[in-house]
């Protein structure tokens, strides 16, 4: 198997139940994870490499302490996005905006690394249990899931993930048929 079949195995392995655990996933990849106080609230997160901070792969991901659950656990998941898909683009560093877009990555990356982010944290398998337990409304799929109501609607409609054109606060998705 490849680097990248054997982690997207081990993330599946990871989401036997909701909701899905971000950072023993990260972990598990080699990555630590650490809550950072002191930043603004226009700064998400953060994926680098480390000598010191960095885990078994050699990368850290850094989460606003400022943000809530629901958005801290979307941030750890785009960034294990980017280890996953995008090593190689990783440099010295990615710092994350409020809307998961950062300065260096085009908005065809971020799209990728918040489709992968959605994947990880609502995989339809996991959805359609859910679904099967009683849980059909958005709103209590979200808190099932532990992710934003936005997320979990943008999953259900097959949405594209806050693509780099969208301002802050648009819902600003183009809803495909499922
Ligand atoms: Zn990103």
């Amino acid at each position: 198997m490849t680097k990248l079949q054997d982690q997207l195995s081990l993330i599946k392995r990871e989401q036997s139940g909701y909701p899905v655990q971000t950072v023993p996933i990260a972990e598990k990849l080699g990555l630590k994870v650490y809550k950072v106080s002191g930043w603004n609230d226009e700064t998400s997160g953060m994926i680098r490499k480390d000598e010191n901070d960095g885990g078994a792969s050699g990368y850290a991901i850094y989460v606003n302490a400022r943000h809530g659950p629901t958005r801290r656990r979307f941030t750890i998941a785009h960034e294990i996005g980017h280890f996953v898909l995008h090593e190689s683009l990783i440099g010295d560093g990615i710092v994350e905006d409020a809307l998961w877009r950062s300065r260096k990555l085009s908005s065809k990356i971020e799209t990728q690394a918040n489709a992968f982010a959605a994947d990880l944290l609502m995989p339809w398998h996991l959805i359609e249990l859910a679904k099967s337990r009683g849980l059909t409304e958005i709103e209590e799929l979200a808190v099932a899931f532990e992710v934003s109501v936005e997320a979990m609607s943008y999953r259900l409609l097959g949405a594209q993930y806050y693509q780099g054109q969208n301002q802050k606060g648009s819902n600003n998705v183009q809803a495909s048929a499922r």
